[in-house]
């Protein structure tokens, strides 16, 4: 589903991404996790054409997303991210904010814009808050929106970047509930997070990494049990 091979990124002489080779196959979570300027956010933003690469080759779906011919508005209408800020239009409803892109890219009636996006935000919790202004709601019922959001675009893939980072601690939990729920419904995910019990529960794959890197990949359990690589022991025991 995903796949990236040799792939390298610097900005300007600083090595960002140091020969990122990773898969995920469909219906996979994977958990990315390491200190802070590892290049987390780097590698899950070059997964949706958000930074150029100098080296390497990215696919999704079999399509090389770097290649000179591919749409780039195409390709993000088609690969749901999720932020730390969750950037909702703030002079739009919630319900517009969820149909506004189905309309113009995917080119939906209005009516069948409206029946999904009530359907998604049922599933994040959120339908009697379809005609709410993001400002009306909390940190946590607007990143539930942010994630119906994306899903109304129907993406075979979910990009997720510390999307509960910038939340009250009492917000994070419904949050993550959404999160695991699509987990379990198939969807393939990628997910930047610190959120360890997220990452034991439902990933499929921990990748940590340091400096650009990818030092280890490994089942939550082992990952969570005993680490390989000391960096990965230290990281792990500072966080705890
Ligand atoms: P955090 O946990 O703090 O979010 P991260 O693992 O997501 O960290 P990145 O944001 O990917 O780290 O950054 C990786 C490295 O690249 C850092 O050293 C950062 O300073 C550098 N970097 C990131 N964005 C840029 C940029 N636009 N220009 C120059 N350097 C950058
Ligand atoms: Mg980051």
């Amino acid at each position: 589903m995903i796949k990236l091979e040799s792939v390298n990124k610097w900005y300007g002489d600083y090595h960002a991404l140091a020969d990122i080779s990773e898969s995920v196959g469909k219906g996979e979570v994977v958990v990315v996790c390491g200190p802070s300027g590892s290049g987390k956010s780097t590698m899950i933003r070059t997964l949706n054409r958000l930074e150029p690469i100098q080296s390497g080759c990215i696919q999704i779906d079999g399509q090389d997303i770097y290649a000179k011919e591919v749409n780039v508005d195409g390709l993000r209408s088609r690969i749901g991210f999720v932020f730390q800020q969750f950037n909702l239009f703030p002079h739009l409803t919630v319900l517009q904010n969820c149909t506004l892109a189905p309309m113009r890219l995917l080119k939906k009636s209005r009516a069948e814009a409206r029946d999904t996006a009530l359907a998604l935000l049922d599933r994040v919790g959120l339908a009697h808050k379809a005609e709410a202004y993001p400002a009306q709601l909390s940190g946590g019922q607007q990143q539930r929106v942010a994630i119906a959001r994306a899903l109304a675009m129907n993406p075979p893939v979910m990009l997720f970047d510390e999307p509960t980072s910038a939340l009250d601690p009492e917000m994070v939990g419904e949050v993550l509930q959404a999160m695991k729920g699509l987990a379990k419904d198939g969807m393939t995910m990628v997910c930047v997070t610190h959120e360890m019990g997220f990452a034991r529960e439902v990933a499929d794959r921990v990748i940590f990494m340091d400096q650009g890197k990818v030092l280890e990949r490994a089942k939550p359990e082992s990952f969570f049990r005993q680490p390989e690589h000391p960096r990965a022991q230290r990281f792990l025991s500072d966080i705890r």
